[in-house]
């Protein structure tokens, strides 16, 4: 049975507790016979400021490079707003991502057949949704230089963002969605602007190469960025893996994002880049640390759940371990428990604790 190393930084606000049910799950799967972990947790963000003065250390970050994989929960919140800017808590979260070269993120977005109604897509259209966006996270617009804002002679201002993709760059982001439909339905979506874009005209010729040369065994298309937000609308189960740069990524993941409900549900990954077999991997809810309700035993802990999820099919080789996370929260959502963000009438709210032990009941059941 493979033995992994897994880094757990639970961070601030709701982190802790959601991070909790994960470690639920974790202790669960130790007790079963497809893997094991060695599991050890640290400081990052908030938490480790009030310990080291800094949002993360360098030891943390070594920790997290000799991982399998890291799992994080949410940094921030009010009690450190006013700290060094160089300090503050998303720092560490910033350092995590540049030091690994992240460069590639990974975002779901499931519907779940129980909240296909809290969609604003009619039910049809989302229930069993499945879609993987996979976005170029360290180049493009967001990076490009030149990137500024310089006055003009007659007062006005002038502000440039660039726009720069090498063929390296679009290469290593095509392969990595073309893994991740070997491991799903075997589809691909490659979304530029071709039309209209340098970067877009050498987007589509690498992803064309690529498709053509290594992708025999997957149905490849190419679709324009403008039309893949009308088609994610009119009908988003035609897509399994889009693959995009990250101005069209950042959009296209919060649209599709948003047909499945509530922030609490969203998981997502960022991969580095393989390197003897190994690839750098941090696991994460798309949602922040809710100082709302931090401490109340109110947080969804699905988001957190779903993220590790994806480390066992991503990063642990463990599909069917990852399939059993998947069917466990589907099967607990469709048996009426709700977290209060995503409680509707008729449900039963249930609190952060007893949401994981639900997860945990419903794998012992799949399992025996
Ligand atoms: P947020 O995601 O923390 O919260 C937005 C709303 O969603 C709140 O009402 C919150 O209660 C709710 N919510 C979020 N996650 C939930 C969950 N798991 N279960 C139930 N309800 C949930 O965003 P925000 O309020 O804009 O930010 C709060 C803090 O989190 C800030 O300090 C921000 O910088 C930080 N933040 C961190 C990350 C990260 O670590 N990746 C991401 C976003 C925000």
């Amino acid at each position: 049975m493979a033995n992994y190393d897994l880094l757990l930084l639970p961070g601030d606000g709701i982190g802790p507790e959601v991070m909790g049910e994960v470690e639920g799950v974790v202790d669960w799967l130790n007790g079963q016979t497809q893997g094991s972990f060695n599991v050890e947790s640290d400081l990052v963000g908030g938490s480790a400021y009030d310990v080291h003065g800094l949002g993360i250390t360098d030891e943390t970050v070594e920790k997290a490079r000799q991982a399998d994989a890291v799992v994080l929960g949410a940094v921030g919140g009010p009690k450190w707003e006013s700290i060094p800017y160089e300090h503050r808590p998303e720092s560490g979260l910033l350092r995590l991502r540049k030091d690994l070269d992240l460069f590639a993120n990974l975002r779901p977005a499931i519907c779940y057949p129980a909240l296909a109604d809290a969609s604003s897509l009619k039910r049809e259209h989302v229930d069993g949704l499945d879609i993987m966006i996979v976005r170029e996270l360290t180049g493009g617009t967001y990076f490009g230089e030149p990137k500024e804002i310089t006055d003009l002679p007659d007062g006005q201002k002038r502000a440039v963002d660039t726009t720069v993709y090498t063929t390296s760059e679009i290469e290593r982001i095509i392969r990595v969605a073309c893994d991740m439909a070997r491991k799903r339905g075997k589809k691909i979506h490659s979304a530029e602007k071709h039309n209209v874009m340098k970067t877009g005209v050498l987007w589509h010729e690498v992803a064309d190469r690529i498709f053509s040369e290594e992708c025999d065994d997957l149905d490849c298309h190419h679709i324009l960025a403008d039309n893949c937000a009308m088609q994610l609308i009119r009908n988003p189960k035609q897509f399994d893996v889009l693959v995009t740069d990250n101005l069209f990524g950042d959009m296209l993941s919060d649209e599709a994002a948003m047909m499945t409900g509530s922030l609490g549900m969203l998981p997502s990954a960022s991969l580095g880049a393989e390197i003897d077999g190994k690839r750098m991997a941090l696991y994460e809810p798309v949602h922040g640390t809710a100082p709302d309700i931090a401490g109340q035993g109110l947080a969804n802990p699905i988001a957190t759940i779903a993220s590790f999820g994806m480390s066992l099919r991503y990063s642990f080789n463990m599909g069917e371990a990852a399939d059993m996370v998947d069917r466990a929260i589907s099967n607990v959502l469709e048996s009426g428990l709700r977290t209060a963000d995503i409680m509707q009438d008729g449900m039963q709210q249930v609190s952060t604790v007893e949401m994981g032990a639900a997860i945990k009941a419903e794998m012992n059941k799949l399992a025996a």
